[in-house]
């Protein structure tokens, strides 16, 4: 199998401040990969870039075969690639179901839904199919602002599959939740992963090494470690500038 996604020396600088240098990796043969590092490292520049929102100064994006490295954002979540953000991102008055919904109607508009009104019932009932896949079918009516937290997180990320990604990035998915939240967001996690690539940026190192087949080691913007847990709790190099060790 190809790898969905793969980048080569990628780099970003900002004037000339290097936030990220000579990222080359391969990504779609783990489930689940976790992008850590400590603050400063690089790891949102490193998203921003796999989702589109920066452009690389260096280096190149292959994603589904494609070279992504000059293609506008908005096409990066046409081809396949999702992101959910720190903040949540959710309409606070609409339903559960409605916010869904409004994300699926926003991509399927592309192929003349307004003209099809047959497709309506059908909108309605796989937006209920991914609520349900998310784990809130049962708060399906009810306004998004007054969901749990990690409700509203499960929820954005039901908006991200939306689009019925092959690629999903999410940016520190159980932040601000509490143990049963994060205990629910991570039993979400391995059922997505079965059937789409994840690469999540992550601090909860126990979580991290439960739920992540490979992890992936930014310091000062360069990859220092890219190997499975075992392996990345092994690292020296690791242990020094991450663990504190
Ligand atoms: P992390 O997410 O790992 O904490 P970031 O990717 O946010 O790290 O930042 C990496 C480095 O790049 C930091 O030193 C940050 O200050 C710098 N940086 C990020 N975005 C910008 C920007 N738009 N302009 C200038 N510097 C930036
Ligand atoms: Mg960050």
């Amino acid at each position: 199998m190809s790898p969905i996604l793969e980048v080569e020396t990628l780099g970003r600088r900002f004037g000339a401040f290097t936030a990220l240098e000579g990222i080359s990796a391969a990504f779609g043969k783990e489930r689940i990969t976790a992008i850590i590092g400590p603050n400063g490292a690089g790891k949102s520049t490193f998203f921003n870039l796999l989702s589109g929102a920066l452009k690389p100064t260096a280096g190149s994006l292959r994603f589904d075969g494609r070279d992504m490295t000059r293609v506008p954002q908005a096409r990066f979540a046409q081809l396949g690639i999702a992101r959910s953000y720190q903040i949540t991102n959710v309409f606070p008055r609409l339903t559960a179901h409605e916010n869904v919904r409004t994300a699926m109607q926003a991509r399927t508009s592309r192929y003349n839904f307004w003209g099809r009104r047959d497709a309506l019932p059908d909108l309605a009932n796989r937006a209920d199919e991914l609520l349900a896949d998310v784990g809130l079918l049962s708060r399906r009516d009810r306004p998004a602002a007054s969901l749990a937290h990690g409700e509203q997180r499960a929820l954005e990320i039901g908006i991200a599959l939306a689009s019925d990604p092959k690629l999903l990035l999410l940016d520190e998915p159980t932040a601000g939740m509490g143990p049963e939240e994060t205990k629910d967001m991570i039993a979400l996690l391995r059922r997505l992963g079965e059937t789409r690539t994840i690469l999540l940026v992550e601090h909860k190192m126990k979580m991290i090494l439960g739920l992540s087949e490979r992890i992936l080691v930014l310091h000062h913007g360069r990859l220092i470690a890219d190997g499975s847990p075992a392996e990345i709790q092994a690292d020296r190099e690791v242990r020094r500038v991450y663990l504190g060790q």
